[in-house]
């Protein structure tokens, strides 16, 4: 049915987030960056702090391109919304 190919492209789309510690980049999903403060690395496990200021460019990047899905797929999302 049509309804399946919604998709969030928040939840698809990925940015890299550096681990200070493994001095490394994992990717996450826009729409985790954007709403959660901690991200666990993927590799040492240790915390990745996104309201730490080295990662300010970073969550503003990520949140301004949220804005821009959002408001390209706001039909969509208002769709989703009202299925959750
Ligand atoms: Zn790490």
């Amino acid at each position: 049915m049509a309804l399946m190919r919604i998709v969030d492209t928040g939840k698809v789309f990925k940015h890299p987030v550096r681990c200070f510690r493994c001095d490394e980049a994992f990717y996450f999903t826009l729409r985790k960056i954007a709403e959660v403060q901690n991200l666990a690395c993927p590799l040492c496990g240790s915390n990745i702090n996104l309201a730490d200021e080295a990662y300010g460019l970073v969550v503003a990047k990520v949140k301004e391109m949220i804005g821009l899905i959002d408001q390209s797929s706001g039909r969509l999302q208002a769709t989703n919304n009202a299925l959750r």
